[in-house]
């Protein structure tokens, strides 16, 4: 275990989170597939840095819990300073709220855009959208677009010079900004234990965010677990809080997604080291499944 990262972060349950649960989850995957599990190495540098030095695609997934966590306060602290603390999050409000002026633009070259047409005092920001059938994607559009605008000031918060992050970072952090800001973490995680993870009553609630922005969200929670998505059948995502390299599926999670895929019923099953709840998103012509295991508690 990195012992700058045991020793920087005092926040939530991250001891539990790194030892038992990492432990637990490695063990359960371990066992079923036969694979040697690499353990997520967290560093923190002394100036909080988020990315790693690696380059190519590590570098945007490697992230601190520390880092992250600023994060969800920093959008927490946005929210509640415009008066938007329940969920859903109406992300063309939260533009109205911050001063920003929404525009549709049927030919928009890009999904939205966003113009300073004023600087400084009563200065006038506009964020072009094009018009979208899936009410989730706007909402989107327009967080990603408001996350753009808090980058700069989310660095700061990281303690990073603004002038060191390069393009693709930034958009990586804008997405950071805009899931945080659709889904925040403070209703998020009492209602992600409090629905026992359950995808749809989550997505009752917070009815602004997409499936799939819900399911990678509940990723920045401390239970370990494991995201996937399928998608006709074929594995597009799949992803650990605690784990670099995810094995295969297990044998129980293929069982449970093979019974979702096919009723296009939700499926929940249960062993005494895991538990695998699945969600069929299904629509005509296209069948998505949305997979969370969790390791169940073990002693050890
Ligand atoms: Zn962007």
């Amino acid at each position: 275990m990195n012992r700058s990262y045991q020793r920087i972060v005092p926040v939530r349950s991250h001891e539990a989170f790194t030892s038992v649960g990492m432990r637990q989850l490695g063990c359960v995957l371990t066992k079923a597939t036969s694979v040697v599990i690499s353990v997520h190495m967290y560093t923190f540098p002394a100036q909080g840095w988020p990315f790693s030095e690696k380059g190519g695609d590590r570098m945007l997934r490697e992230f601190t819990p520390l880092a992250a966590h600023r994060l969800d306060e920093f959008c927490q602290h946005q929210l509640e300073s415009t008066g938007l603390i329940f969920p859903p999050v109406d992300a063309f409000q939260l533009a109205a709220l911050l001063r920003f002026e929404v525009v549709f633009d049927v030919a928009h070259p890009q999904r939205a855009s966003c113009v300073t047409l004023r600087h400084g005092n009563g200065g006038q920001r506009l964020i072009v959208v094009r018009p979208e059938e899936r009410v989730e994607r706007l909402h989107w559009a327009v967080a990603h677009e408001l996350g753009e605008f808090f980058a700069a000031e989310a660095i700061r918060t990281l303690g990073t010079p603004v002038d060191d992050v390069e393009p693709p970072h930034r958009e990586w952090l804008a997405n950071q900004l805009a899931r945080r800001l659709l889904v925040p973490s403070r209703p998020f995680f009492v209602d992600l234990q409090r629905l026992d993870g359950d995808l749809i009553a989550l997505k009752n609630r917070f009815s602004t965010a997409s499936y799939e922005v819900l399911a990678r969200r509940m990723l920045d929670a401390t239970d370990p677990s494991v995201i996937t998505i399928m998608d006709q059948g074929r594995i597009t995502f799949r992803r650990s809080n605690v784990l670099e390299r995810v094995p295969g599926l297990t044998a129980m999670e293929k069982v449970v997604w093979l019974r979702a895929h096919q009723t296009g019923l939700h499926q929940r099953e249960e062993s005494e080291s895991e538990q695998v709840q699945a969600w069929a998103i299904h629509e005509p012509g296209w069948k998505r499944e949305i997979i969370r295991t969790t390791a169940a508690w073990m002693n050890w």
